[in-house]
């Protein structure tokens, strides 16, 4: 037996001939970037969120990050709060700007503890940076009422959470940015690196097409210093093909982590909780074990991958050592840093090995 943490081929086969006519189109149009492909994703992407929302592709998922939380005006001598137990991206995404990240610990579903924020806001916080990370999502009900009282714009962090709601309303829709990834493993995958922006308001998403094309908005004028962040013709042609089974993924994932949820029954397991109000996409699974390391070599033994989202909490990490914090500081993210492992879940994972995965588990 051997099931891989993920499989990106088994996406593609699914729909090839129409992933393969999209590229061949391309190929032969003869233009390959900011074109025609970009802006039909960008008007679809944005239409699928919801009315009245504008979208922006980038080159990737941090640049997403990067660009939204620039065009908000948020850099040096800024904070930024996130949620401890992130990808580094989501950090970086502030910190890159010159913004300071402040930490907040997450609850018992891997989610910003939204009962924490308010204690990390001072008179320099900007801004909230949401991350729906695994492809859940916390109480943005609660999110968007500090921002309001604190005056402080909403970033959500949506690289993980293609698709996920609450109460009926998408991630990426509730603040000023919503910040997209489509690298090839998330839920919907470029082929290649791709990233977009989408937010409610057009001036914002025209600030970040100005910086991502070397800051000009026509041709050769430049209004600022941007960067060159553009979205390929050949991506926004593959997302295009992707989006459209969008609900198809969707629910082939949850499907697989709701037979998970019933059949795992392991004592010494902890399964993700998504709190009620909220629709999961289940990008990981993520459970946590107290012998989360001797987990990994049982399961590998079977010949079952798994991964650690994340092993290192940011402000542990060596590329954040100027921001002084020590071990101890976070201890919730740092004990999930310790016993969080990711099992097998892809669209295409077959019933069978979904059992395989169960029983190896529940014999641990
Ligand atoms: C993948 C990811 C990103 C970054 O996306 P890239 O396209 O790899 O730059 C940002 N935030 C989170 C939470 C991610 O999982």
């Amino acid at each position: 037996m051997n099931i891989m943490t993920n499989r990106m081929d088994l996406g593609f086969q699914k729909h090839q001939a129409e992933y393969e006519e999209a590229a061949l189109m391309v190929l032969r149009s003869g233009w390959y970037i900011l074109g025609k492909e970009v802006e039909a994703f960008e008007e679809e992407f944005a239409a699928f969120h919801g009315e009245g929302l504008s979208c922006a592709g980038v080159a990737n998922g941090l640049d997403a990050l990067v660009l939204g939380i620039r065009a908000l005006g948020i850099g040096e001598g800024d904070e930024v709060i996130v949620q401890g137990n992130t990808y580094i991206a989501s950090v970086m995404g502030a910190s890159i700007n010159g913004a300071t990240p402040v930490f907040v610990e997450p609850d018992e579903h891997h989610q910003i503890d939204v009962t924490k924020i308010e204690a990390a806001v001072t008179p320099r916080t900007r801004a909230v940076l949401v991350v729906h990370l695994y492809g859940l999502i916390c109480d943005m009900d609660e999110v968007v009422k500090i921002c309001r009282k604190h005056n402080l714009k909403l970033v959500e962090d949506c690289a993980q959470s293609h698709g996920a709601k609450w109460n009926g309303k998408l991630a990426g829709t509730f603040g000023d940015v919503g910040c997209f990834s489509f690298y090839p493993s998330k839920n919907i995958g470029a082929f290649g690196d791709a990233g977009a922006c989408i937010s409610p308001d057009p001036e914002l998403i025209r600030k970040i097409k100005v910086l991502r094309n070397y800051g000009s908005g026509k041709r050769y004028y430049n209004e600022v210093v941007g960067v060159n962040s553009r979205l390929d013709e050949i991506q926004a042609a593959m997302l295009r093909v992707r989006m459209k089974y969008i609900d198809e993924i969707t629910e082939e994932r949850r499907k697989i982590a709701s037979v998970y949820d019933e059949k795992i029954t392991n004592q010494g397991i902890i399964k993700p909780v998504q709190l009620t109000g909220g629709f999961a996409v289940y990008h990981q699974y993520v459970i946590r074990s107290e012998r989360r390391d001797e987990l990994i070599g049982y399961l590998k033994e079977k010949g079952i991958g798994t991964i650690i989202h994340y092993p290192v909490p940011p402000h542990l990490q060596e590329a954040y050592a100027y921001l002084g914090h020590h071990k101890g500081d976070y201890p919730i993210c740092e004990k999930y840093a310790d016993e969080v492992l990711s099992i097998p879940i892809y669209n295409g994972l077959t019933s069978e090995d979904q059992e395989y995965v169960i029983d190896a588990l529940n014999n641990f």
